[in-house]
Formats: structure tokens, sequence, C-alpha cells
């Protein structure tokens, strides 16, 4: 494979493909037979020096002697997209997969390219629209899909498809939520960020932990009880595994299966009903349901990067309320409330250099 990216190129790169690096990791579009194991790219040397301090230095010392530099262990289709790139000739979107886009990441970090270049960002940008509307609205069904654009979009620098996609993954991952790297490498991965998923139990608790800190009479015990059965019923268990082996989304559609005729009450006089029978159950539960559904608005790269130990006016709790009157994001590139800000401090500190080296 031979590819020209300027038209008067005054360098060639030869890529050579590492095949175990490869093996059964094979970008969606070529098949094995078909992968070509070098490819060459003709480039503009002054283009790379631009961008790259690594192809700066090298092009000065240990590759001058040379007309063709060849990089040993590279993805083809890594290599073609990132110096497509930055010679404003990427390849088709239609050609990249969200692997390709993995390996770009590796080799821009390798090369030290800046991913906050306009280039990249734009590029990126163009990318995660066409990958994303081409699969209609059921790509924020795919969570595998979902989950391998996450790191790209913290590299990228792209808060709108961050904050969708830790939005979407926190209500519909059952179990666990993580992200999901299709390339070999381990060395790519997000900072370990914090979301929890307890809200929900804890709404669906409160309810039965008010009452049992008051009295308990006949009925409010018969009551209690009976809210737990018809929770068992619909598979929504407050006390139990259900909740963290489902996702929320799922839970939250499971409740409109609720039934309040199925909850015991002891026969009062009308006029005179105690404080749990005298609860609007239906408005209870929908209640629940809308202030999880509007709970978390994903998580927010401009809060991330702001570390608790670094930048502690930043996670000032009482001047966030009173210099910004509760707004949360009066700082960041998103809109979101407090729930995003909380989950953003709550992580642990980053040692990965994918992170720390911005
Ligand atoms: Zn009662
Ligand atoms: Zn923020």
């Amino acid at each position: 494979m031979e590819i020209s990216l300027a038209s008067l190129s005054d360098l060639t790169i030869k890529a050579v493909e590492e095949t175990k690096a490869h093996k059964g990791k094979i970008s969606s579009y070529q098949k094995p037979e078909s992968r070509p194991r070098s490819a060459l790219f003709h480039v503009k040397e002054s283009v790379l020096t631009q961008g790259s301090n690594h192809f700066r230095t090298s092009l000065k010392g240990c590759w001058r002697r040379t007309e063709v530099i060849t990089l040993e262990d590279e993805s083809i289709n890594g290599m073609e997209v990132l110096l497509g790139i930055f010679h404003d000739k990427p390849p088709d979107p239609g050609s990249i997969s969200a692997t390709d886009v993995w390996y770009t990441i590796q080799a821009s970090h390798k090369y030290g390219f800046d991913p906050k270049d306009t280039k990249p960002t734009l590029w990126f940008d163009k990318w995660l629209s066409w990958a994303t509307q081409n699969r209609g609205k059921e790509w924020k069904k795919d969570l595998k899909f979902i989950s391998q654009l996450l790191f790209p979009c913290f590299y990228f620098d792209h808060a709108e498809g961050f904050q969708t996609i830790t939005q979407r993954l926190v209500y519909n991952s059952p179990g666990r939520i993580g992200e999901n790297n299709p390339v070999p490498s381990v060395a790519m991965h997000l900072p370990p960020i914090l979301i929890r998923k307890s809200t929900l139990p804890a709404g669906l608790y409160k309810e039965i932990s008010a009452t049992l800190h008051g009295t308990i009479d006949d009925c409010t015990a018969n009551g209690v009880c009976s809210y737990l059965k018809e929770l068992q019923r619909i598979d929504v268990e407050p006390l139990g595994n259900t909740l963290f082996r489902n996702s929320v989304a799922d839970i939250l559609t499971r409740l409109d299966d609720f039934d309040r005729k199925n909850l015991i009450r002891n026969k009062h006089d009308p006029l005179m009903p105690c404080s749990w029978c005298s609860r609007s159950w239906t408005y209870l539960i929908e209640s629940i349901q809308r202030r999880i559904r509007a709970y978390f608005d994903g998580l927010c790269l401009d809060c991330l990067r702001n570390h608790p130990d670094e930048n502690s006016t930043y996670w000032d709790r009482e001047l966030h309320r009173e210099a910004y009157d509760g707004e949360w994001d009066s700082t960041c590139h998103i809109s979101h409330g407090e729930p995003t800000w909380y989950f953003s401090f709550n992580r642990r500190r980053e040692r990965n250099p994918y992170y720390e080296s911005r």
C-alpha cells in the first residue's frame, strides 16, 4: 500500500505492522488475508516537525541519513489516520472503526502529537458525528460500542461526547460501569472514575426508612411489608442485589408495573387515615422515576481535570453556592448539576501517562 499525503512530498514513512499485536484484534473492515504488512506514506517533513516533538528531534538526528524512515510495530490504519489528519487528508470516516481510532491515539501518543491541537480535535468531532449518525438512534443502546468511545472522547477532549457516553453507561450498564479497550495495549485507559449507582436504592428505601423512625402500628407494619413485597414482585428489591445486577434504566421501567392495589391497608375511619395510608403511592413512585431520570448529567471533562489536591478552590462547596448561586458548571464547557460535579470530585489519583502528560 502506498499513500501520497502531500503533492510535494520530501519524506517517506514506512509503517510495518506488528502481526502479534493485531492477532484477534483486527479492524472491522479488514480481513486478515487482505491486511497489508506494511505501507508507504509520502509526507511533508515540515508538517511532521511542526506537529510532533518526536519527529522534530529524530529528523535532526538519527533519521537524517535515510530517505525512507521505517517505523516498526505500527498499525497501518492508525498511522494513515494520524498522518492524514496533520496533512489535511484523513481517510474517509466510513473506513475508520472505533478500533482504528484507538490505534490512532496509540500512534499519536507514541510520536508526541498533541491531541488538543485544532486538527485532531476537529477530525475526531467529524468522525464521532459520522460514527454515531451512521448508526441512527441505536448507537446509544450499543453499550460495547459506546464504551469503546469513552477513552477517545477523553483523549480528544470531546466534552459533549464524554458527557453523553458516561450518562448512557450509568443508566444502561448492568453491573459495573467500565470502558472497553479493543486493542492489545493496556497503557491506554481513562483515569479511574467512580460513578456509583446507589441513588436509586437510596430513593426507594428512603420512604420506608423515614417511616421506621416513627411509631410502628399494625397498619404501618403491614404497609411496609406489603411495599417491600410489591417491589419484590416487580423485581426491584431495594435491599437485595437486584439493583446492582441490572441497569438503572431497566429498574425504572420495571417500576411502571408497581401496583398500589397490592399494598395492604388496615380498615381506618376514612376521615382518619394514618400517615402510611394517606400516601399517594402512584405519585411517589412516579416522582422517584422522574428524579432518578434527571439525576445524572454525565461526567464533565473540565471537572475531571481539576484534581482536588491541585485546585481546592474549584471544589470549594461554599464558593460554588455563594459566588455562583449554586451553579456547579459555571467554569465548564457543558451544562450539568451537582451530581456530576460531585462524582468528578470522588475519583482516585491518576498515574496514567496518557492523562498526566497533558
Ligand atoms: Zn393506616
Ligand atoms: Zn464541570
